[in-house]
């Protein structure tokens, strides 16, 4: 479990009402121009680290707030934001790669990230190799004297495999290699990446920081070595966020985490019914022992998030199943996205990976477990699950 010390910071880190009134919250400050008192003062921000740095595109204290409460969280030395997770994603990979160098990406990564790497990466003359996310420290092999960078994401968030973090990051180090994980699905509560020998932590904020699916944000933080390069890149190519979807995302992390209590208690028990049901031919959660990489989870995790995966016994009836199982649903929306309050389910028509096997045979779906009553959530699956089932007798 998170340790109560995060609860703490979650409350009281990234504010300082004395600067604003005695306001509780920072503000959403609007600005552009950043005014100086003086001549001498001009001269004086002009001779920070960041010279730039006296402009509301490199932050104002509303970024600053999400940015040191997020990396104090997570245990960071700074963090950066993007405009989206998927920029967060992208820029951190840009930020390490040259023409020429090689990355190898474990295969159950994010869709988007991968169609980034196979599209943008490959024009720009980067080498792009996938893992298979169970690979372990047999990852040495595929090390070539141009790899630059180890991107991870653990559980994957279509197909929930943990990896070994450590045993690969202390590998691709060994080869000289930085490496990135996208930190999602466990947040900063649930795996603290720095204490297992990540460099760069990526965040789509959108997800259960900004928690509540009315806003699109994303953030990264490092370590001391990563920061001066991942925030030149991101300066250089003029990476920032609204003033409103950052106040936003502080505002969802003070309450993360209890609602990740609720999430992670909710998707265990829908979790663990699932896989004792008929009609499920496998669960995919971390928590559960039959999971992929789950004693990864278990020593490196501090908790589960309410993401996970369902695969559902085939029927004849196939497609048309499917369809009435979803349109059966009356409490999970469909829709893309997740850690907002609702409860969502989505088919995963095939799950994209290249190196590794699918060994299922029935269709993929993924829940997100949102904060409504668990038993009412469960009523609405069971019910969906029986008419799915029911179409065999439809089929024949
Ligand atoms: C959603 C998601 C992203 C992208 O975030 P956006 O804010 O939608 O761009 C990146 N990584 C993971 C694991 C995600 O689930």
């Amino acid at each position: 479990m998170k340790t109560s010390h995060d609860d703490t910071l979650l409350i009281h880190s990234g504010r300082a009402p004395a600067h604003f009134g005695g306001m509780v919250n920072t503000p959403p400050c609007r600005a552009s121009t950043l005014l100086v008192d003086s001549y001498a003062d001009w001269k004086a921000a002009r001779a920070n680290a960041n010279p730039y740095g006296h402009y509301a595109r490199f932050g104002t204290a509303t970024t600053r707030s999400f940015e040191a409460l997020l990396a104090e969280l997570e245990g960071a030395y700074d963090a950066q934001v993007f405009p989206s997770g998927l920029a967060a994603c992208t820029h951190a990979m840009l930020a390490f790669l040259s023409p020429g160098d090689h990355i190898l990406i474990t295969d159950n990564v994010y869709g988007p990230t991968r169609a980034f790497a196979d599209q943008v990466l490959s024009k720009m003359g980067v080498q792009v190799e996938y893992f298979c996310p169970l690979e372990g420290a047999n990852i040495a092999k595929r090390f070539r004297s141009t790899t630059r960078a180890l991107y991870l994401e653990s559980p994957g968030s279509q197909t929930f495999e943990v990896v070994d973090v450590p045993a690969l990051a202390q590998v691709a180090h060994a080869f000289g290699a930085w490496v990135l994980m996208d930190n999602t699905w466990a947040t900063p509560l649930y795996f603290k990446p720095f204490q297992h020998g990540v460099d760069v932590s990526i965040h789509a904020a959108t997800k259960y920081l900004v928690g509540h699916s009315d806003a699109i944000l994303g953030a990264v933080t490092t370590n001391q070595r990563a920061w001066s390069r991942l925030q030149a890149h991101a300066q250089a190519l003029g990476q920032t966020a609204g003033p409103d979807d950052i106040y936003m995302a502080t505002r969802g992390l003070r309450t993360l985490s209890v609602r990740l209590q609720r999430h992670q208690a909710t998707a265990l028990m829908l979790a663990e019914r699932l896989q004792a049901h008929s009609a499920v031919e496998a669960v995919l959660h971390p928590a559960l022992s039959s999971s992929s990489g789950h004693a990864f989870w278990k020593r490196d995790f501090l908790g589960a998030s309410g993401l996970f995966g369902v695969v559902l016994q085939p029927v004849p009836a196939g497609a048309q199943a499917l369809e009435k199982f979803f349109d059966q649903l009356t409490l999970f929306g469909i829709g893309l996205s997740w850690g907002g309050y609702e409860s969502l389910a989505l088919p995963i028509d095939t799950p994209s990976r290249s190196v590794t096997p699918w060994p299922y045979q029935g269709p993929l779906l993924r829940l997100h477990a949102g904060l409504e009553d668990p038993e009412a959530l469960w009523a609405d699956l069971t019910n969906a699950l029986s008419v799915y089932c029911d179409t065999k007798a439809l089929a024949l």
